[in-house]
């Protein structure tokens, strides 16, 4: 039922590659998801979301400091090692200052023809934020427009807003499936959906779930649900590692990563006359990175609600090693679950992941759930 997206994950360069071919368009990489896609699909481009690939590198060591997070040496491997080359554009919307690092040496060692750096509010709970914002995608949309020669107008942004609002209502449906005592999907094929929606062409993503969601309650699944887990944390599109946990007697039923519900969770409103400022709200007010969330950590209520709507039986934190943001959160956010009786498990991610010691701790972890709930 799966497969396409399955493909779409494994096969991500070789789709982009067809449907620049196909389409005659224009293919960006995305570095972070606070960078406003309905712009670029407004203007007929490709968003593609630059991800690692889980494998050793040696070739970022001269560009980024070893105490940098594996997630963006990673990212910064895939550019100079050429995976992108068929990239048009890139763009960084400012999240944190490893990535930022990552795409500078991308920018200045890598053949590109467009990059912009795309000044993001931290403080997106000031009340200047969406007319900063608001200002900041003004002259990324006109930048685009140089780019490409061709006007952004109206109809057009409408278009972008559109098809991203129906591919987020899509997989807000396809998550409905992931609720109850037998969930109708895996952690896994989930993460196929959500991770490969960052790359696919929004509206043929969105069409393969329209046709999943017609499908999917009459499925029967092969497997045992066993304990219901959430995966909170860092970037995190790892299938080896969620393979393994679902292997163990769990299933992953929902997440926040910015490879899941943090990119698609919130719309962007499409009755406003102002679409710039329409957008600038949206990205303003999605659910927060940590880099962002301040003074009030919005989050974690946020996560509260999203486990106990989905009851999740325990949490597994996440945190690419050196990640500041996150590193800053793990430890009040796992004060805050626990007093909510929301067991936790942390874990600290690199390149690739210790999947042998990882499986003793997810075991011990299930266990303790399971006693739990004999309690
Ligand atoms: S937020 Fe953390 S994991 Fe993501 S790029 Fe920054 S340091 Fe790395």
């Amino acid at each position: 039922m799966f497969s396409k997206f399955e493909e779409w994950y494994r096969d991500r360069h070789d789709y982009a590659r067809a449907w620049k071919e196909k389409s005659s368009g224009k293919v960006f990489g995305c570095f972070c998801s606070y960078v406003p896609e309905e712009i670029l699909v407004a203007a007929n481009i490709l968003p593609v979301r630059v991800l690692g690939s889980h494998e050793p590198q040696d070739v970022t060591e001269p560009h980024l400091f070893g105490m940098f997070c594996p997630f963006c040496r990673d990212v910064l491997a895939q550019g100079l090692k050429g995976r992108y080359e068929y990239l048009d554009g890139i763009t960084l919307a400012q999240s944190c200052i490893h990535l930022r690092q990552a795409y500078r040496s991308w920018e200045q060692h890598v053949d590109q023809p467009f990059s912009y750096y795309l000044p993001h509010p931290m403080s997106v709970q000031s009340p200047a934020a969406v007319p900063y914002l608001r200002e900041e995608l003004e002259n990324y949309k006109k930048a685009v427009e140089e780019f490409t020669g061709s006007k952004i107008t109206n109809d057009d942004l409408d278009r972008g807003i559109r098809i991203l609002n129906e591919n987020r209502e899509a997989m807000h449906e396809l998550y409905k499936h992931r609720i109850g005592p037998e969930p109708k999907l895996s952690g896994k094929e989930a993460m196929w959906v959500t991770v490969s929606s960052t790359w696919i062409d929004k509206e043929e993503h969105t069409a393969e779930i329209r046709r999943v969601l017609k499908l999917i309650e009459e499925r029967e699944m092969d497997r045992e649900c066993g304990a219901k887990l959430m995966f909170v944390g860092s970037e995190n599109d790892d299938i080896e590692f969620i393979n393994m946990v679902e292997s163990v007697g769990a299933t992953v039923v929902v997440d926040d990563h910015c490879t899941g519900t943090r990119y698609f969770w919130n719309s962007t409103a499409d009755d406003m006359n102002d679409r710039i400022e329409a957008i600038a709200k949206r990205y303003v007010e999605r659910p927060a990175c940590p880099s962002k969330d301040h003074p009030v950590r919005t989050r974690f209520p946020h996560i509260l609600k999203l486990a106990k709507d989905f009851d999740v039986q325990g949490v597994i934190l996440i945190q690419q090693k050196f990640c500041d943001p996150h590193e800053a959160d793990m430890v009040p956010l796992r004060k805050y679950l626990e007093e909510n009786d929301i067991p936790c498990l942390f874990l600290e991610f690199d390149v690739t992941v210790p999947l042998g010691p990882f499986r003793i701790r997810v075991e011990a972890f299930l266990e303790m759930v399971g006693e739990e709930d004999l309690f």
